[in-house]
């Protein structure tokens, strides 16, 4: 698989991967203060692709420090008008969508997903730009009537920048995170530092490159590659104002605690077990295909993966055996493999972690439909997409997220006992239903507590549309007009006319 990767790079590809990475601080690619690095892994291969700069509190501190000069009132990025920003913005677009081939094989050599996959994503992130290009110039304020007997006042509100903020991401879409970060707070006049996760550092790193060609000011956006120390100290750092941070449930705990210690403004993007409810009447041959879909997209590595299926019982069997089929049907393989439909998960951290889900439900009586709980390749961290049935409500891989291509089944009688058990979780992201009846449909989607809704489709989504999460999948909502307002503070102005 290594060879077949080498020989269909791209020049810039190759040329990126020639020679360690660096942090970028202040606009310029800097080695770690302490001289450390730490191997960035081709999950397909178990190879090492090039030696990343790994960031440490210290380093943390002078990227804060950069992004702090870079905010502060009299810098070049401060009097950037609101339209230069627009401009500067779609430039970064287009910039994106020039480089798109060079960012696809970066993706998928350093996260795993398929080459078709990580285009999708390169794109959503180019659009991205030039959505928020849009808001650049419409961060509005609004003049409100003011009532005191005898006086006469004006007063209006005015949306402003936080300051510098810290945006931590995790792995499975490592461009896409980084430009969820960046982008809203460089339209509202942040400044930025952005920790990459481990596991997926280049995409971001690459992306870092392109910022400085289009001319965004030193110090604007920094780019510090690293494990979750460095993220720590930038949740500690007194200078940061707002933590973005999307990742699991657990550390999103961590860093809620950390920055209340001065209070900082966060956001939080975390996990999810999404229920995918198919009642008899519903469309089954879309319902079936959008089952696997919401299962197995991405290595299952999503959030809103669409990971307990419950299906009514009339059509159970013939749901199982059509998500079966669909499940034995995905190409598992490697990324540049134009016939592959399904690359390795991420680490083999996470795929002993997803084994171990698998293997954990067998021994507590679950029967594995499609799959396995065994590796599916003696190179590379491959595992094929797995069905069970079987599965109690009390079972890990029933209530934990697994982050997998791990599909559980249960079939249900009534629409009131199915929401019941959608329900019955800590997460809130995603949840989605399926049937023919608006009623149904419209009448169950809105009693489900989550975030995202998916009515007869799953993982549909535009950069328009808000996410986040009811309960422990998080705080605020990130993307579309209401993604401005958690990277803007709002400021009341008050003046008497005398
Ligand atoms: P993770 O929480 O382990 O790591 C996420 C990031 O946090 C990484 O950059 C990591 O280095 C950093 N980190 C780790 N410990 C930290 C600490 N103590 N302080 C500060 N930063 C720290 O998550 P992961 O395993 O990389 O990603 C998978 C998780 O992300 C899943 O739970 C998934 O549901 C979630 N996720 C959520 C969304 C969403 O939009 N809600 C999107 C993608 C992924």
């Amino acid at each position: 698989a290594a060879s077949q990767q080498n020989s269909q790079l791209l020049p810039a590809v190759s040329s990126f991967l020639s020679s360690p990475r660096q942090l970028l601080i202040d606009g310029e690619w800097v080695e770690a203060k302490d001289g450390q690095t730490f191997d960035t892994v081709n999950p397909a291969t178990e190879e090492v692709l090039v030696q990343v700069a790994q960031a440490s509190a210290v380093d943390a501190d002078r990227a804060v420090v950069a992004a702090r000069n870079a905010f502060e009132s009299g810098s070049s990025w401060s009097r950037m008008s609101p339209r230069e920003r627009s401009h500067l913005l779609w430039r970064i677009g287009d910039l994106v969508d020039e480089r798109a081939e060079e960012f696809a094989q970066l993706e998928s050599l350093d996260n795993g997903k398929s080459l078709a996959s990580a285009r999708g994503d390169v794109g959503v992130a180019a659009e991205l730009f030039r959505y928020f290009a849009g808001w650049a110039t419409k961060m509005e304020g609004t003049t409100i009537p003011m009532s005191v007997p005898g006086r006469e006042f004006h007063a209006y509100t005015r949306r402003e920048a936080i300051g510098v903020v810290a945006g931590i991401v995790p792995w499975n879409f490592p461009l896409t995170m980084a430009a969820f970060k960046i982008i809203p707070s460089i339209t509202a006049g942040n400044t930025v530092v952005l920790k990459p996760a481990e596991q997926t550092p280049l995409t971001a790193l690459y992306l870092g490159q392109l910022l400085l060609e289009a001319g965004v000011p030193a110090g604007v956006v920094n780019i510090l590659p690293g494990f979750g120390d460095a993220g720590a100290a930038l949740v500690d750092h007194h200078d940061v104002d707002k933590v973005a941070f999307t990742g699991s449930t657990e550390v999103g705990k961590k860093i809620a605690a950390g920055a209340s210690k001065n209070l900082k403004k966060v956001s939080l993007e975390l996990g999810g077990k999404a229920p995918n409810i198919i009642f008899n009447d519903a469309d089954l041959e879309a319902a079936i295909a959008g089952a696997a879909l919401a299962g197995y997209f991405n290595e299952g590595q999503c959030c809103v993966n669409g990971s307990r299926l419950y299906v009514q019982r009339d059509v159970f069997d013939q749901v199982i055996e059509g998500v079966a089929a669909a499940a034995k049907a995905i190409k598992v393989g490697d990324a540049f493999d134009p016939a592959t439909t399904m690359g390795p998960l991420v680490s083999q951290e996470q795929h002993e972690k997803v084994m171990g889900y698998v293997r954990g439900a067998v021994a507590d009586g679950a029967n594995v439909v499609a799959g396995s709980p065994d590796p599916a390749a003696d190179k590379g961290y491959f595992f094929s997409p797995t069905l069970i049935t079987d599965v109690t409500e009390d079972m890990a891989v029933q209530t934990d997220e697994i982050f997998g291509p791990v599909i559980t089944a249960i079939p249900f009688d009534t629409e009131d006992e199915v929401v019941a058990a959608a329900n019955n979780t800590v997460y809130g992201l995603a949840a989605g239903v399926w049937s023919k009846d608006l009623g149904t449909a419209h009448r169950v989607g809105s009693k489900l507590r989550a975030g995202t809704v998916w009515l007869n489709t799953w993982h549909a989504d535009d950069v328009t549309l808000p996410r986040g999460g009811f309960k422990q999948s998080g705080w605020g909502r990130e993307l579309g007009s209401f993604g401005l307002d958690d990277y803007t503070e709002l400021k009341t102005v008050i003046a008497e006319l005398r």
